[in-house]
């Protein structure tokens, strides 16, 4: 795109229902534009109050996405970089209550300089600009700007106020998109637009009118469909793109560019169309569906009275980083939830992991479960089953091992025993502070370290380069005073921050694959090129034998 062009933006909401996949719609529309040769951006618009996402429970709100630069965000972030391929920051990521917050420290420091501040126009103002510095910091031809919630509801009305008056000032330069359901009541068998059309409604009683509409539902749009969403939505009609139900999120792309979204949506923005560029994907698709084998991951946390749905949401980066790495090796995942309170009950159950070819103990908080996920953890240290452990899962690998190596008895994390007379994994001052006081928000160690690798070692050997950069969210961290005797025993420190000399990783010696990370590795993870660590726990997986 020649540099004089003005940038384009594209607003994705929903209509209906939540849940329906914006946050896939929206990440989908950015790989195509990638493909077209687009520089492609993406924001998400979280009506929350929330400043930000790392004080929202995951089992509700879904998973906890960290940047590099330590924003914590929406689970919707993650799919923008899988599938834009890029690496966002916290411009990508807004809440209601930043927003506020914003306009409230701008009063507060006179910046308005005497006027009355109002929620119109200061907070739709201030909307734009964060829009528009997403756009300039990553020197966007597209933003993609996803709206939290469905239209319709109190929250998101400043969202779309904001959507109202961009366009008004640039009326060529925006288009709208409307994500919305067609349900298929059972007692009729036929897809109704009706709720659609309500949505449609919705937007326009506040001065908006979607462009193009894409119909999430249980089958394909047919041509009846097509001209009822045309004629009572008032939308050109080959401007209603089919969204069926797939198999996988990566066919989303595929499937809504062979309706030609992509250059639908640059006619609307007054571009010219463009060829895409989608082989990698339709390859990658390809080899999802052409699977040999399975390899059975168990993933093994404090879910008692959780539904798989939101367990899902709440983990969907490690979930994806399981399915990339799988994919690689030709290989198709079945992931098992493994509740860690039913070994604290019932030892005899341990056994059952037997059945997995590799295990996973994932991030988590608190106290509950953590007794059975460290007995899990022995069961696999001893039965030689491949096991990654991420954050909490690197921390629990540490303190069982004290425990049942090094004979440390009393040995803990002081995230279960504050007073513990054998801290293994510990807090630091500051973070003491911090939970003294009941600073929590944003006020973990976030965001991206770097740690030098042990030459020779498992993981420097996966990654291929001595230093490496990942991300982190946790409070809590190995105790240095440790390091040397747990070293020795053959948990192997063999990652370090140099700056702060926090221990980042420990591998077990003469184990299959042991692995512990006190950052999240998954956020890293991409389609096409899964992260080094769970590609290699997979391959270590694919060599175990299981009945
Ligand atoms: N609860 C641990 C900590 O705060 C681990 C955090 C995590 O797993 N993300 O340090």
């Amino acid at each position: 795109m020649g540099k004089k062009r003005r940038p384009k933006y594209i607003f994705v909401v929903g209509g209906v229902l939540s849940g329906v996949g914006k946050g896939v719609t929206s990440a989908s529309l950015g790989a195509i534009f990638r493909s077209k040769h687009f520089k492609v951006t993406a924001l998400k618009a979280d009506p929350y109050i929330n400043v930000d996402a790392g004080t929202m429970n995951p089992t509700e709100h879904g998973e906890v996405f960290v940047t590099d630069d330590g924003d914590e965000t929406d689970q919707d972030m993650g799919n923008y970089e899988r599938f834009l391929d890029v690496d966002l920051t916290r411009t990508n990521y807004m809440t209601t209550g930043r927003i506020y917050q914003t306009v409230i420290d701008n009063e507060r420091s006179m910046k308005y300089k005497g006027r009355c501040v109002e929620v119109v126009p200061h907070i739709p103002e201030e909307i734009l600009r964060r829009i528009k510095e997403a756009q300039k910091v990553h020197e966007a031809d597209i933003t993609i700007i996803e709206i939290g919630g469905t239209v319709g509801e109190y929250q998101n009305i400043l969202f779309l106020e904001a959507v109202r008056e961009m366009k008004l000032k640039y009326p060529d330069d925006i288009a709208l998109v409307l994500v919305s359901y067609l349900p298929v009541p059972s007692h009729i068998g036929e897809m109704k637009t009706k709720p659609t059309q309500n949505a449609q409604r919705s937007l326009n009683s506040v001065g908006l009118h979607a462009d193009l509409i894409v119909a999430r539902g249980p089958m394909e749009l047919d041509m009846i469909r097509r001209q009822k969403l045309s004629l009572l939505c008032g939308i050109h009609k080959e401007y209603s793109i089919s969204a069926p139900d797939v198999e996988s999120i990566y066919e989303i792309p595929l499937k809504m560019e062979d309706q030609d979204i992509g250059n639908k949506l640059l006619k609307i923005l007054h571009l010219p169309g463009r060829r895409s560029f989608l082989k990698q994907w339709d390859a990658f698709v390809h080899q999802i569906k052409h699977t040999k084998r399975e390899v059975r991951i168990g993933v093994v946390g404090k879910y008692f009275g959780t539904g798989d749905f939101t367990l899902a949401d709440s983990y969907i980066s490690v979930i994806e980083a399981i399915r990339h790495a799988s994919w690689y090796h030709s290989a198709k995942p079945v992931l098992d939830w493994i509740d860690s309170e039913d070994f604290e009950q019932n030892p005899q159950r341990l056994k059952t992991l037997n059945a997995y070819h590799g295990v996973i103990v994932p991030g988590g908080f608190g106290t509950r479960g953590v007794e059975g996920i460290i007995r899990a953890i022995q069961f696999v240290r001893e039965q030689k089953i491949p096991y990654l452990g991420l954050c909490y899962g690197m921390q629990l690998a540490t303190v069982e091992f004290a425990r049942h190596v090094l004979g440390i008895e009393e040995a803990n994390t002081v995230e279960m025993d504050p007073a513990s007379r054998e801290p293994i994994i510990h807090v630091n001052p500051f973070q003491e502070k911090n939970i003294r006081e009941n600073r929590y928000g944003a006020t973990m160690r976030l965001g991206a370290y770097t740690a030098a690798l042990k030459k020779g070692s498992v993981v420097c050997k996966a990654y291929g380069k001595p230093a490496i950069s990942e991300r982190h969210r946790h409070r809590y961290e190995f105790n240095n005073a440790y390091r040397k005797r747990i070293d020795d025993a053959g948990l192997r420190v063999v990652g370090v921050n140099p700056e702060s000399d926090l221990v980042e990783i420990v591998e077990l010696d003469g184990h299959p694959f042991f692995v512990g990370t006190q950052f999240h590795p998954e956020f890293h993870s991409r389609p096409m090129r899964p992260h080094p660590l769970f590609r290699e726990f997979i391959r270590a997986a694919l060599k175990r034998t299981v009945l």
